[in-house]
Protein backbone atom coordinates (compact mmCIF):
# COMPACT_ATOMS: atom_id res chain seq x y z
CA UNK A 1 0.00 0.00 0.00
CA UNK A 2 1.33 3.29 -0.51
CA UNK A 3 2.08 5.29 2.08
CA UNK A 4 -0.64 8.00 0.78
CA UNK A 5 -3.27 5.82 1.18
CA UNK A 6 -3.04 5.95 4.89
CA UNK A 7 -4.07 8.68 7.44
CA UNK A 8 -0.92 9.99 8.85
CA UNK A 9 -2.37 10.34 12.69
CA UNK A 10 -2.81 6.67 12.42
CA UNK A 11 0.60 5.41 12.13
CA UNK A 12 2.76 4.23 15.31
CA UNK A 13 6.71 4.54 14.63
CA UNK A 14 7.49 0.88 14.16
CA UNK A 15 10.13 0.25 16.60
CA UNK A 16 8.09 1.62 19.69
CA UNK A 17 5.46 -1.31 18.20
CA UNK A 18 8.04 -3.79 18.38
CA UNK A 19 9.15 -3.19 21.70
CA UNK A 20 5.49 -2.71 23.52
CA UNK A 21 4.36 -6.70 21.81
CA UNK A 22 8.62 -7.73 23.09
CA UNK A 23 7.16 -5.88 26.72
CA UNK A 24 3.82 -7.47 26.80
CA UNK A 25 5.24 -11.35 26.76
CA UNK A 26 8.26 -10.11 28.75
CA UNK A 27 5.88 -9.29 31.45
CA UNK A 28 3.77 -12.72 31.40
CA UNK A 29 7.22 -14.57 31.07
CA UNK A 30 8.42 -12.80 34.24
CA UNK A 31 11.77 -11.78 32.14
CA UNK A 32 14.89 -11.32 34.04
CA UNK A 33 15.44 -7.71 33.98
CA UNK A 34 19.11 -7.92 32.78
CA UNK A 35 17.32 -10.07 29.70
CA UNK A 36 14.66 -7.53 29.34
CA UNK A 37 17.68 -4.82 28.41
CA UNK A 38 19.88 -7.26 26.25
CA UNK A 39 16.95 -8.00 23.85
CA UNK A 40 15.51 -4.17 23.85
CA UNK A 41 18.24 -3.28 22.25
CA UNK A 42 19.65 -4.11 18.90
CA UNK A 43 23.03 -5.75 18.73
CA UNK A 44 24.41 -4.05 15.56
CA UNK A 45 23.06 -0.84 13.58
CA UNK A 46 24.94 -0.18 10.34
CA UNK A 47 23.70 2.96 8.78
CA UNK A 48 25.52 3.83 4.61
CA UNK A 49 25.46 7.02 2.96
CA UNK A 50 26.71 6.40 -0.53
CA UNK A 51 26.53 7.84 -3.78
CA UNK A 52 25.04 6.76 -7.27
CA UNK A 53 25.88 8.16 -11.01
CA UNK A 54 22.02 8.78 -12.37
CA UNK A 55 21.31 8.66 -15.65
CA UNK A 56 21.31 12.64 -16.04
CA UNK A 57 25.30 12.49 -15.25
CA UNK A 58 23.81 13.93 -11.67
CA UNK A 59 25.11 12.21 -8.12
CA UNK A 60 22.40 11.16 -6.00
CA UNK A 61 23.23 10.19 -2.39
CA UNK A 62 21.10 7.75 -1.08
CA UNK A 63 20.77 6.14 2.95
CA UNK A 64 20.96 2.51 3.53
CA UNK A 65 20.51 0.19 6.95
CA UNK A 66 21.52 -3.00 7.84
CA UNK A 67 20.43 -4.07 10.99
CA UNK A 68 21.29 -7.12 13.46
CA UNK A 69 18.82 -7.56 16.53
CA UNK A 70 20.00 -10.96 18.25
CA UNK A 71 22.28 -13.54 16.55
CA UNK A 72 22.42 -15.72 19.70
CA UNK A 73 20.34 -18.58 17.89
CA UNK A 74 22.68 -18.14 14.93
CA UNK A 75 23.63 -15.80 12.00
CA UNK A 76 21.39 -12.18 11.09
CA UNK A 77 18.75 -13.00 8.81
CA UNK A 78 16.11 -10.93 7.08
CA UNK A 79 15.22 -9.21 4.02
CA UNK A 80 16.46 -5.96 2.41
CA UNK A 81 13.34 -3.52 1.70
CA UNK A 82 13.71 -0.89 -0.81
CA UNK A 83 11.06 2.34 -0.05
CA UNK A 84 10.50 5.87 0.15
CA UNK A 85 9.71 5.58 3.88
CA UNK A 86 12.48 3.17 5.00
CA UNK A 87 13.89 4.73 8.31
CA UNK A 88 15.89 3.17 10.79
CA UNK A 89 13.14 2.82 13.28
CA UNK A 90 11.42 0.80 11.12
CA UNK A 91 14.51 -1.45 9.98
CA UNK A 92 15.25 -2.19 14.12
CA UNK A 93 11.45 -3.01 14.66
CA UNK A 94 12.09 -5.21 11.18
CA UNK A 95 15.13 -6.81 12.42
CA UNK A 96 13.68 -7.69 15.91
CA UNK A 97 10.62 -9.41 14.15
CA UNK A 98 13.25 -11.57 11.96
CA UNK A 99 14.65 -12.69 15.88
CA UNK A 100 11.15 -13.86 16.81
CA UNK A 101 10.39 -14.90 13.59
CA UNK A 102 12.97 -17.48 13.17
CA UNK A 103 12.63 -18.58 16.98
CA UNK A 104 9.23 -19.87 16.62
CA UNK A 105 9.49 -21.76 13.96
CA UNK A 106 12.41 -22.94 15.52
CA UNK A 107 15.39 -22.09 12.69
CA UNK A 108 19.22 -21.68 14.31
CA UNK A 109 19.04 -17.51 12.83
CA UNK A 110 19.07 -14.27 14.75
CA UNK A 111 17.31 -11.62 13.22
CA UNK A 112 18.78 -8.98 10.78
CA UNK A 113 17.14 -6.65 8.42
CA UNK A 114 18.20 -4.09 5.70
CA UNK A 115 16.60 -0.95 3.97
CA UNK A 116 16.93 1.65 1.65
CA UNK A 117 15.57 4.98 1.23
CA UNK A 118 14.56 5.02 -2.21
CA UNK A 119 11.55 5.18 -4.68
CA UNK A 120 11.84 1.86 -7.24
CA UNK A 121 8.80 2.50 -9.10
CA UNK A 122 10.81 5.46 -10.59
CA UNK A 123 13.75 3.46 -11.38
CA UNK A 124 15.86 1.88 -14.13
CA UNK A 125 16.70 -1.78 -13.86
CA UNK A 126 20.02 -0.16 -14.78
CA UNK A 127 20.00 2.50 -11.71
CA UNK A 128 18.68 -0.04 -9.42
CA UNK A 129 21.48 -2.93 -10.04
CA UNK A 130 24.07 0.19 -9.56
CA UNK A 131 22.44 1.44 -5.88
CA UNK A 132 21.76 -2.66 -5.46
CA UNK A 133 25.41 -3.49 -5.93
CA UNK A 134 27.22 -0.22 -4.01
CA UNK A 135 24.57 -0.86 -1.18
CA UNK A 136 25.63 -4.49 -1.34
CA UNK A 137 29.61 -3.43 -0.77
CA UNK A 138 28.30 -0.71 1.76
CA UNK A 139 26.99 -3.56 4.17
CA UNK A 140 29.75 -6.08 3.33
CA UNK A 141 30.95 -5.26 6.62
CA UNK A 142 28.76 -7.23 8.40
CA UNK A 143 27.13 -10.02 5.67
CA UNK A 144 28.49 -13.33 4.61
CA UNK A 145 27.33 -16.77 4.42
CA UNK A 146 28.34 -17.90 8.34
CA UNK A 147 27.57 -13.81 9.56
CA UNK A 148 24.43 -12.26 8.18
CA UNK A 149 22.35 -13.53 5.05
CA UNK A 150 19.75 -11.27 3.61
CA UNK A 151 16.62 -12.08 1.52
CA UNK A 152 14.18 -10.16 -0.81
CA UNK A 153 11.63 -7.99 1.30
CA UNK A 154 9.51 -4.96 0.05
CA UNK A 155 10.32 -3.99 -3.48
CA UNK A 156 13.14 -6.31 -3.76
CA UNK A 157 13.41 -9.37 -5.47
CA UNK A 158 15.28 -12.75 -6.65
CA UNK A 159 17.10 -10.61 -9.62
CA UNK A 160 18.60 -8.00 -6.66
CA UNK A 161 19.52 -11.14 -4.46
CA UNK A 162 21.51 -12.17 -7.77
CA UNK A 163 23.28 -8.60 -7.71
CA UNK A 164 24.13 -8.88 -4.08
CA UNK A 165 25.27 -12.33 -4.75
CA UNK A 166 27.49 -11.38 -7.56
CA UNK A 167 28.64 -8.54 -5.96
CA UNK A 168 29.56 -10.22 -3.05
CA UNK A 169 31.74 -12.87 -4.63
CA UNK A 170 33.36 -10.58 -7.01
CA UNK A 171 34.99 -8.85 -3.84
CA UNK A 172 35.83 -12.44 -2.39
CA UNK A 173 37.22 -13.91 -5.13
CA UNK A 174 34.78 -17.04 -5.15
CA UNK A 175 30.88 -17.77 -5.78
CA UNK A 176 29.34 -17.65 -2.30
CA UNK A 177 25.51 -18.93 -3.21
CA UNK A 178 25.07 -18.83 0.73
CA UNK A 179 25.19 -14.95 0.88
CA UNK A 180 21.88 -14.48 0.18
CA UNK A 181 18.36 -16.51 -0.24
CA UNK A 182 15.73 -16.19 -2.71
CA UNK A 183 17.91 -16.26 -5.35
CA UNK A 184 17.10 -17.27 -9.07
CA UNK A 185 17.29 -21.10 -9.13
CA UNK A 186 19.89 -20.13 -11.55
CA UNK A 187 22.58 -19.51 -9.29
CA UNK A 188 21.62 -21.90 -6.21
CA UNK A 189 18.24 -20.45 -5.26
CA UNK A 190 15.41 -22.94 -4.03
CA UNK A 191 12.46 -24.61 -5.38
CA UNK A 192 9.33 -23.02 -3.67
CA UNK A 193 11.01 -19.66 -2.03
CA UNK A 194 9.44 -17.36 -4.30
CA UNK A 195 5.81 -18.21 -3.15
CA UNK A 196 7.05 -19.66 0.49
CA UNK A 197 5.87 -16.63 2.42
CA UNK A 198 2.42 -17.20 0.83
CA UNK A 199 2.52 -21.05 1.19
CA UNK A 200 3.09 -20.65 4.67
CA UNK A 201 0.88 -18.17 5.57
CA UNK A 202 -2.20 -20.61 4.10
CA UNK A 203 -0.95 -23.46 6.31
CA UNK A 204 -1.17 -21.34 8.97
CA UNK A 205 -4.92 -20.43 8.00
CA UNK A 206 -5.74 -23.98 7.42
CA UNK A 207 -4.55 -24.85 10.58
CA UNK A 208 -6.68 -21.87 12.13
CA UNK A 209 -9.72 -22.66 10.32
CA UNK A 210 -9.80 -26.10 11.72
CA UNK A 211 -9.52 -24.73 15.31
CA UNK A 212 -12.29 -22.11 14.30
CA UNK A 213 -14.53 -25.03 12.96
CA UNK A 214 -14.80 -23.44 9.34
CA UNK A 215 -14.56 -24.92 6.20
CA UNK A 216 -12.75 -22.75 3.91
CA UNK A 217 -14.25 -24.03 0.80
CA UNK A 218 -16.51 -20.80 -0.24
CA UNK A 219 -14.60 -18.73 2.35
CA UNK A 220 -14.74 -14.95 1.41
CA UNK A 221 -11.10 -14.14 1.49
CA UNK A 222 -9.61 -10.07 0.84
CA UNK A 223 -5.96 -9.87 0.77
CA UNK A 224 -4.52 -6.47 1.02
CA UNK A 225 -1.43 -6.08 -1.60
CA UNK A 226 -0.22 -7.47 -4.96
CA UNK A 227 3.11 -8.35 -4.63
CA UNK A 228 4.69 -11.44 -4.14
CA UNK A 229 2.92 -12.20 -0.55
CA UNK A 230 -0.67 -11.06 -1.64
CA UNK A 231 -0.30 -12.04 -5.19
CA UNK A 232 0.85 -15.80 -3.81
CA UNK A 233 -1.29 -16.20 -1.21
CA UNK A 234 -4.84 -14.80 -3.38
CA UNK A 235 -4.02 -17.53 -5.76
CA UNK A 236 -3.78 -20.46 -2.82
CA UNK A 237 -6.58 -19.27 -1.20
CA UNK A 238 -8.27 -19.72 -4.57
CA UNK A 239 -7.26 -23.24 -5.83
CA UNK A 240 -8.67 -24.19 -2.03
CA UNK A 241 -12.05 -23.16 -2.96
CA UNK A 242 -12.02 -19.59 -1.64
CA UNK A 243 -13.79 -17.08 -3.17
CA UNK A 244 -11.02 -13.73 -3.41
CA UNK A 245 -13.59 -10.62 -3.09
CA UNK A 246 -11.09 -8.27 -2.25
CA UNK A 247 -8.20 -6.99 -3.95
CA UNK A 248 -5.28 -3.91 -3.82
CA UNK A 249 -1.92 -2.87 -4.43
CA UNK A 250 -0.58 0.78 -4.67
CA UNK A 251 -2.85 1.55 -6.96
CA UNK A 252 -6.02 1.14 -4.65
CA UNK A 253 -8.20 -1.19 -4.19
CA UNK A 254 -10.91 -3.55 -6.11
CA UNK A 255 -14.48 -5.37 -4.82
CA UNK A 256 -16.10 -7.92 -6.78
CA UNK A 257 -18.84 -10.07 -4.53
CA UNK A 258 -18.67 -13.30 -6.86
CA UNK A 259 -14.72 -13.28 -6.66
CA UNK A 260 -12.11 -12.58 -8.95
CA UNK A 261 -9.82 -15.03 -10.99
CA UNK A 262 -6.36 -14.15 -9.69
CA UNK A 263 -4.39 -15.74 -12.99
CA UNK A 264 -6.54 -13.06 -14.79
CA UNK A 265 -6.03 -10.36 -11.89
CA UNK A 266 -2.28 -11.06 -12.31
CA UNK A 267 -2.07 -10.77 -16.26
CA UNK A 268 -4.24 -7.85 -16.40
CA UNK A 269 -1.56 -5.97 -13.12
CA UNK A 270 1.19 -7.14 -15.42
CA UNK A 271 -0.15 -5.15 -18.16
CA UNK A 272 -1.36 -1.87 -16.88
CA UNK A 273 0.94 -1.90 -14.24
CA UNK A 274 -2.12 -1.77 -11.08
CA UNK A 275 -5.55 -4.15 -10.18
CA UNK A 276 -7.32 -1.11 -10.40
CA UNK A 277 -9.43 -0.80 -13.27
CA UNK A 278 -10.19 -4.67 -13.86
CA UNK A 279 -13.05 -5.07 -15.82
CA UNK A 280 -15.92 -6.04 -13.72
CA UNK A 281 -14.46 -4.99 -10.81
CA UNK A 282 -15.82 -1.78 -8.53
CA UNK A 283 -12.68 0.48 -6.98
CA UNK A 284 -12.74 0.85 -3.56
CA UNK A 285 -10.40 2.74 -1.44
CA UNK A 286 -7.53 1.08 0.86
CA UNK A 287 -10.04 1.45 4.24
CA UNK A 288 -12.77 0.44 2.85
CA UNK A 289 -10.89 -2.65 1.43
CA UNK A 290 -9.84 -3.42 5.04
CA UNK A 291 -13.26 -3.23 6.54
CA UNK A 292 -14.94 -5.77 3.78
CA UNK A 293 -17.70 -8.12 5.07
CA UNK A 294 -15.53 -11.28 4.79
CA UNK A 295 -14.37 -14.41 6.27
CA UNK A 296 -10.17 -14.55 6.18
CA UNK A 297 -7.91 -10.76 5.83
CA UNK A 298 -4.87 -11.13 4.53
CA UNK A 299 -3.07 -7.72 5.16
CA UNK A 300 -0.01 -8.90 2.90
CA UNK A 301 1.76 -5.16 2.32
CA UNK A 302 3.43 -2.84 4.81
CA UNK A 303 3.00 -1.94 8.59
CA UNK A 304 0.43 0.24 10.03
CA UNK A 305 -2.33 -0.66 7.86
CA UNK A 306 -4.58 -1.68 11.27
CA UNK A 307 -4.96 0.79 14.00
CA UNK A 308 -7.51 1.58 17.08
CA UNK A 309 -8.96 3.94 13.90
CA UNK A 310 -10.38 0.94 12.31
CA UNK A 311 -9.96 -2.42 14.13
CA UNK A 312 -13.35 -1.71 15.33
CA UNK A 313 -14.97 -2.04 11.92
CA UNK A 314 -12.48 -4.78 10.94
CA UNK A 315 -15.82 -7.54 10.01
CA UNK A 316 -13.27 -10.74 9.19
CA UNK A 317 -12.95 -13.72 11.19
CA UNK A 318 -9.33 -14.83 11.02
CA UNK A 319 -6.46 -12.04 10.19
CA UNK A 320 -3.75 -13.78 8.89
CA UNK A 321 -0.51 -11.08 8.78
CA UNK A 322 1.22 -11.98 5.74
CA UNK A 323 2.53 -8.61 5.69
CA UNK A 324 5.41 -7.51 9.16
CA UNK A 325 3.63 -5.72 11.39
CA UNK A 326 -0.03 -4.31 9.53
CA UNK A 327 -1.62 -4.41 12.93
CA UNK A 328 -1.25 -2.09 15.94
CA UNK A 329 -0.88 -3.26 19.51
CA UNK A 330 -3.72 -0.89 20.33
CA UNK A 331 -5.59 -2.81 17.19
CA UNK A 332 -4.52 -6.46 19.21
CA UNK A 333 -6.68 -5.22 21.85
CA UNK A 334 -9.62 -4.69 19.95
CA UNK A 335 -9.55 -7.56 17.60
CA UNK A 336 -9.07 -10.10 20.30
CA UNK A 337 -12.10 -8.87 22.39
CA UNK A 338 -14.03 -9.11 19.14
CA UNK A 339 -13.11 -12.56 19.13
CA UNK A 340 -11.38 -12.23 15.74
CA UNK A 341 -8.69 -14.98 15.82
CA UNK A 342 -5.45 -13.25 14.32
CA UNK A 343 -2.60 -15.22 13.21
CA UNK A 344 0.33 -13.32 14.07
CA UNK A 345 3.33 -11.68 11.86
CA UNK A 346 6.12 -13.21 13.28
CA UNK A 347 4.19 -17.01 12.51
CA UNK A 348 1.89 -16.36 9.69
CA UNK A 349 4.59 -15.18 7.38
CA UNK A 350 7.42 -17.25 8.77
CA UNK A 351 7.24 -19.56 5.51
CA UNK A 352 9.62 -16.89 3.58
CA UNK A 353 12.32 -17.11 5.75
CA UNK A 354 11.61 -21.16 6.31
CA UNK A 355 12.43 -21.74 2.79
CA UNK A 356 15.27 -19.32 2.69
CA UNK A 357 16.93 -21.52 5.78
CA UNK A 358 16.37 -24.70 3.33
CA UNK A 359 17.80 -22.53 0.35
CA UNK A 360 20.94 -21.99 2.56
CA UNK A 361 21.15 -25.54 3.92
CA UNK A 362 21.25 -26.57 0.35
CA UNK A 363 23.61 -23.85 -1.05
CA UNK A 364 26.21 -25.32 2.01
CA UNK A 365 25.36 -28.66 0.71
CA UNK A 366 25.69 -28.38 -2.68
CA UNK A 367 22.87 -30.71 -2.57
CA UNK A 368 19.15 -29.62 -4.21
CA UNK A 369 16.35 -30.93 -2.72
CA UNK A 370 12.45 -31.09 -5.04
CA UNK A 371 9.69 -28.69 -4.72
CA UNK A 372 7.67 -31.32 -3.20
CA UNK A 373 9.69 -31.77 -0.09
CA UNK A 374 10.56 -28.28 0.39
CA UNK A 375 6.35 -28.01 0.04
CA UNK A 376 6.16 -31.23 2.52
CA UNK A 377 8.93 -30.00 4.98
CA UNK A 378 7.72 -26.12 5.17
CA UNK A 379 4.32 -27.81 6.01
CA UNK A 380 5.69 -29.92 8.89
CA UNK A 381 7.20 -26.53 10.34
CA UNK A 382 4.28 -24.13 9.98
CA UNK A 383 1.72 -26.75 11.45
CA UNK A 384 4.15 -27.81 13.96
CA UNK A 385 4.61 -23.88 14.76
CA UNK A 386 1.04 -23.07 15.16
CA UNK A 387 0.41 -25.73 17.56
CA UNK A 388 2.78 -24.70 19.53
CA UNK A 389 1.65 -21.06 19.48
CA UNK A 390 -2.03 -22.46 19.69
CA UNK A 391 -1.27 -24.10 22.91
CA UNK A 392 0.77 -21.85 24.60
CA UNK A 393 -2.58 -19.28 23.98
CA UNK A 394 -4.68 -21.79 25.60
CA UNK A 395 -2.49 -22.39 28.19
CA UNK A 396 -2.00 -18.48 29.22
CA UNK A 397 -5.40 -17.84 27.54
CA UNK A 398 -3.57 -14.87 25.78
CA UNK A 399 -3.75 -13.69 22.17
CA UNK A 400 -1.83 -15.45 19.12
CA UNK A 401 0.69 -12.99 19.18
CA UNK A 402 1.50 -12.31 22.80
CA UNK A 403 1.45 -16.46 22.83
CA UNK A 404 4.14 -16.44 19.69
CA UNK A 405 6.31 -13.63 21.43
CA UNK A 406 6.47 -16.03 24.34
CA UNK A 407 7.54 -19.39 22.84
CA UNK A 408 10.15 -16.73 20.70
CA UNK A 409 11.30 -14.78 23.41
CA UNK A 410 12.03 -17.73 25.82
CA UNK A 411 13.74 -19.92 23.20
CA UNK A 412 16.14 -16.20 22.49
CA UNK A 413 16.45 -15.76 25.79
CA UNK A 414 17.46 -19.49 26.68
CA UNK A 415 20.16 -18.93 23.93
CA UNK A 416 21.28 -15.77 25.23
CA UNK A 417 21.68 -17.10 29.13
CA UNK A 418 23.37 -20.23 27.81
CA UNK A 419 25.62 -18.47 25.70
CA UNK A 420 26.67 -15.95 28.56
CA UNK A 421 27.79 -12.98 28.60
CA UNK A 422 31.37 -11.98 26.64
CA UNK A 423 33.97 -11.29 28.34
N1 LIG B 1 11.66 -10.64 4.04
C1 LIG B 1 11.07 -11.87 4.48
C2 LIG B 1 10.55 -11.73 5.88
O1 LIG B 1 10.23 -10.66 6.33
C3 LIG B 1 12.02 -13.05 4.30
C4 LIG B 1 13.28 -12.99 5.09
C5 LIG B 1 14.29 -14.08 4.74
O2 LIG B 1 13.95 -14.98 4.00
O3 LIG B 1 15.41 -13.99 5.23
O4 LIG B 1 10.34 -12.70 6.57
Amino acid sequence: MTVSNVIDHTQRDPWSVALEQFDVAADRLHLDPNMRGILRECQRELIVHFPVRMHDGAVKVFTGYRVQHNVSRGPGKGGIRYHPSVTLGEVKALAMWMTWKCAVVGIPYGGAKGGVVCEPKGMSLQQLETMTRRYATEIMLLIGPERDIPAPDVNTNAQTMAWIMDTYSMHHGYTAPAVVTGKPLSIGGSEGRNEATARGAVYTIIEASKHLGIDLEGTRVVVQGFGNAGLHSARLMQELGATIIGLSDTGGGIHNEKGFDIAKVDAFKKEHGTVVGLPGSDRISNSELLELDCDVLIPAAIENQIGEHNAPRIKARIVAEAANGPTSPEADRILFDKGVFLIPDILCNAGGVTVSYFEWVQDLQNLFWREATINARLKEVMVKSFSDVLEMSKKHKCDMRTAAYMVAVHRVAEATLTRGIYP
